[in-house]
């Protein structure tokens, strides 16, 4: 399937809801017109109102870091679907490494994350990646494919268009390591090539993520199977987003699943 390279900035914990509007409207200037690029931001939860309404008329869309499975109840801390899509959200991350390994989320845990996101109707990019322990010793196909089989043993056929995967080694994310073209191709064929063992020719677009930045980033969106990039960092200041915007719009290899 031909589709658009998609570019997604994860905030994290990062800007007030006014640097975050300001930022966001920037974006919305530079992301008109694309033609080959979808760009998602994904604000912390006291941004979304703000970064809404900065984008409300662009073409630019709005999501969150991470979404309960329950509609509403007694969950200290947390934030539910319907609630993010009052906010007009489309989409949500779950299993983001920084959930995994400071939050302690499990495979099990992610997985009811992503099915209440699914059941509410967004999109979620699944975040699966391996630790460096994990890569160097031999485990990262067996990561990945564990980390999806939690979603996977489970997903309806449906429900698979409104999954993303995003693959993001743990040791890349934040570092300035970023993974070599041969690594990232040969994660995104495993992701592949699993999924499709599972529920044949299904694969949803595969994002790369893990230090991604102006100079890596024309790269990267040539490895095959690379869908975009979900950006951290490099997603924080106009300049650089901008400049990411613009090889994602330059690179005319085609994005294919
Ligand atoms: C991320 O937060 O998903 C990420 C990839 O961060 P960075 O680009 O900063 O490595």
């Amino acid at each position: 399937m031909k589709r658009k390279r998609l570019l997604a900035g994860n905030w994290k914990m990062n800007l007030t809801g006014k640097e975050a509007a300001a930022l966001a409207s920037q974006i919305a200037t530079g992301a008109a017109n694309l033609q080959r690029t979808e760009v998602w931001v994904a604000p912390t939860f006291t941004s979304l109102a703000p970064v809404a309404q900065a984008l409300q008329h662009s073409q630019v869309s709005w999501g969150a870091q991470n979404a309960h499975w329950e509609p509403c109840g007694a969950f200290t801390g947390e934030t539910s679907v319907p609630m993010l899509k009052e906010l007009g959200c489309s989409f949500s991350l779950a299993g983001h490494s920084e959930r995994r390994h400071i939050f302690g989320e499990t495979d099990e845990l992610v997985a009811q994350r992503v099915f209440g996101i699914l059941k509410g109707g967004l999109t979620v990019v699944l975040c699966v990646g391996e630790t460096l322990k994990e890569r160097e010793s031999g485990q990262t196909n067996a990561v990945l494919e564990r980390q999806l089989r939690a979603v996977l043993d489970k997903i309806e056929p449906e429900q698979v268009k409104q999954v993303i995967i995003a693959y993001e080694p743990v040791w890349a994310i934040g570092t300035g390591k970023v993974a070599t073209t041969k690594e990232i191709e040969a994660a995104h064929a495993c992701i592949h090539s699993f999924w499709n063992s599972k529920l044949p020719d299904t694969c949803p677009p595969i994002l790369y993520g893990g230090s991604v930045a102006p100079d890596n980033f024309a790269e990267i969106v040539q490895v095959p199977l690379v869908g975009g990039a979900l950006v951290g960092g490099a997603s924080l200041t106009f300049e650089k987003f901008k400049k990411l915007i613009a090889i994602s719009e330059e690179v005319t290899v085609l994005v294919r699943n």
